[in-house]
């Protein structure tokens, strides 16, 4: 799915142009129509494959949505999809080796196993005790349980 999502958004929005773009930040995933959640530009640096190579100085939004591959929509026009990201979350990208809980190194996989209580566990322990750090580690700069109990259900046969 991942060239098809980047056509479809540039037929919506040219390169160049700066389309709808300072809406979506506000209303909705150009491409999922999923409301975006606020995160900074010094999150999205700490995010994506090397910063310096784009102009990252912007409010973005953070699209949820599992399956679509926008994941940073900037005001300014500016898009950064999941191969676009040094660690692309499991459920964007349908890849189970992909990370969900970011601190503290759980994958898609690991939500498919016997030992997926287990982990969502650990989680949950290691947050009540204060030791996660989702604002900074987390593409979402939220806490991971949300995405991953969604993951689990989606995943189910
Ligand atoms: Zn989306």
């Amino acid at each position: 799915m991942a060239e098809g999502v980047k056509d479809e958004c540039c037929q919506l929005a040219p390169e160049g142009q700066v389309c709808a773009a300072k809406q979506q930040a506000e209303t909705g995933c150009l491409n999922c129509s999923a409301r975006l959640r606020p995160v900074s530009a010094a999150h999205v640096m700490r995010q994506v494959l090397r910063p310096m190579d784009h102009n990252v100085d912007d409010d973005y939004g953070f699209c949820p949505s599992p399956g679509c591959e926008l994941v940073f929509a900037g005001a300014d026009g500016t898009r950064f999809f999941a191969r676009d990201l040094r660690h692309p979350p499991a459920y964007k990208t349908g890849r189970t080796a992909d990370l969900l809980c970011y601190c503290f190194d759980f994958r898609g996989a690991d939500f498919l196993s016997d030992a997926a209580d287990a982990a969502t566990s650990y989680i949950s322990e290691r947050i009540r005790a204060g030791d996660c750090a989702c604002d900074v580690t987390n593409p979402s700069a939220g806490c991971c349980l949300g995405s991953i109990t969604k993951y689990r259900r989606e995943q189910q046969p």
